[in-house]
């Protein structure tokens, strides 16, 4: 690989990518001629390159990037499957793209019509009574969930301050739960990896909002006692929030709703394909039962005799959760997405992602480490332990797979399982990909036996070698500068 080089360096003095046209006014100085405002002065070097290599730059860079389009990318947790470009095409339909959120009702009842269906799609898929759109996230439709709980709360008098979360809860439900205004209350799961009944029966009482958890699990395993925990919480007038985020599993199949869950947020941006990581846009709808339903963020959107329309008139609302409607081309995507697969096409989605997340965890259950061996659902967990004595680490395995061309897994999460590594497949990807990759992994854990160096060091052919992820995290150089200038 040619040695990259940035584009200061590439610079050279006078070279210019654009030629003005002639001044045949002898007065006027060229230079004077660029408004002051467009000249930048704060860059010491400014670089200065021809149009091609300008070209070339850019070009250069768009190809440091990975993502769902140019390989695998089995990160556990976050469904980084295959975004289909249909529903891009929807979301960029005029009608959709162009519309101004201060527009009148009555100009944009596709719109409207469009987020009232997705808002019934949802409900039946999850089993729900009611739902919002607003939230921009996962996480954010937790906080708005747990606002609903403590508002209703508040609205009877009661006083419920604390919250049960399982030990294999994502790290974002006890942060919500503490910006809620809850005390997050550990639940520890069993030898199974799943939650037992009585250790919910001995936490949960009358102070208690209820229980948070996720199914399937963040060990991508069933909790197979969802409905007996319910019942228990539901009996000391609490409720169960589901985090929604592992709906991947489950479309079509069971709804949550069914199982005793009263809240839960949707992941739109990984269960209904729109293309994520890198910060957004996400969306993450929250559903409800019915007696939550008058504490949901307004607007949301009615229909009437006459058509659809905006309601801010609740007076039990927690209010908005932010500005507008929620991340409306986002809504699009995941309105196409279940409208092209129908109800039969999300159930086949579901079942081929926990498929072919079995078949991953048969064919290396025998090279790493599996510490639950029962049936997963749309992700499986291994860990490191079979490498420690080669003195390899998971961390050395995720960088060592950028060198065979995949994503890295998710590691070290979750947090139960030591030196953890969870692979989510996803439904969109082929057997020879599938096998790809677990030859990859069988390849490097014997390298861990024969050349432990190799994954050390690893990975040898991205741009950026192993970083120290300390200095990386606390001290981010983002910006490139001159080494007088930096801190070297
Ligand atoms: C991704 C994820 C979240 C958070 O969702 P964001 O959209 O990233 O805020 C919460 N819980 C689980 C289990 C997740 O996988």
């Amino acid at each position: 690989m040619r040695e990259r080089r940035l584009i200061f360096e590439k610079s050279r003095k006078g070279r210019t990518a654009v030629e003005p046209p002639h001044v045949d006014v002898p007065e006027v100085d060229p230079e004077e001629l660029i408004p002051e405002n467009l000249l930048r002065d704060d860059l010491e070097g400014f670089p200065e390159l021809s149009e091609l290599d300008v070209v070339r730059h850019y070009t250069e860079l768009s190809t440091l990037n990975f993502g769902v389009d140019t390989g695998f990318y089995p990160l556990g947790s976050c469904t980084m499957k295959y975004n289909p470009r249909i529903d891009e095409d929807v979301a960029a339909l005029e009608g959709f793209c162009m519309l101004h959120p201060y527009q009148p009702e009555e100009h944009c009842q596709g719109s409207l019509r469009l987020m009232h269906e997705l808002s019934g799609y949802l409900c039946e898929i999850g089993g729900m009574d009611a739902l919002t759109l607003q939230p921009s996230a996962g996480a954010q439709g937790e906080l708005c969930g747990l606002l609903v709980l403590s508002a209703y709360f508040k609205d009877r008098g009661e006083r419920r301050d604390k919250i049960i979360i399982p030990d294999t809860a994502h790290g974002t439900n006890p942060a919500s739960s503490a910006l809620a205004g809850f005390d997050v209350v550990d639940v520890t799961s069993s030898k199974k990896g799943i939650i037992e009944p009585e250790d919910v029966e001995r936490l949960m009482d009358e102070r208690t909002a209820g229980i948070m958890l996720t199914n399937p699990n963040t060990l991508g395993l069933f909790e197979e006692n969802i409905k007996e925990i319910a019942r228990i919480v539901h009996a000391k007038g609490g409720f169960v929030y589901c985090d929604g985020a592992n709906l991947n599993a489950l479309m079509g199949i069971a709804r949550l709703g069914d199982m005793g869950v009263d809240l839960v947020q949707f992941n739109l941006h990984k269960t209904f394909a729109t293309p994520h990581g890198g910060g957004g846009p996400g969306s993450g709808p929250l559903g409800v039962k019915k007696v939550l339903a008058p504490y949901l963020p307004v607007p949301w959107v009615e229909k009437t005799e006459d058509g659809y329309r905006l309601v801010t008139d609740a007076p039990k609302s927690i209010g908005r959760c932010r500005a507008f409607y929620g991340n409306f081309l986002v809504m699009v995507k995941a309105y196409a997405y279940i409208r092209r697969m129908g109800r039969a096409g999300l159930k086949e989605a579901s079942r081929m992602a926990i498929l072919n997340a079995n078949y991953i965890k048969e064919r290396l259950k025998d090279t790493y480490h599996l510490p639950h061996p029962q049936t997963c659902m749309h992700e499986c967990v291994f860990s490191d332990r079979y490498l420690q004595q080669h003195g390899v680490t998971t961390m050395d395995v995720a960088k060592r797979l950028i060198d065979y061309g995949f994503h890295p897994p998710t590691v070290y999460f979750p947090l139960v399982v030591k030196g953890a590594i969870m692979i989510e497949p996803t439904e969109t990807e082929s057997p020879e990909t599938l096998d790809e990759f677990i030859e990859a992994m069988k390849s490097i854990a014997r390298e861990a036996k024969e050349t432990p160096e190799l994954l050390k060091n690893a990975p040898h052919t991205a741009p950026v070698k192993r970083v120290d992820e300390v200095r990386a995290s606390r001290m981010p150089v983002v910006r490139w500068k001159p080494v007088s200038e930096g801190d070297g």
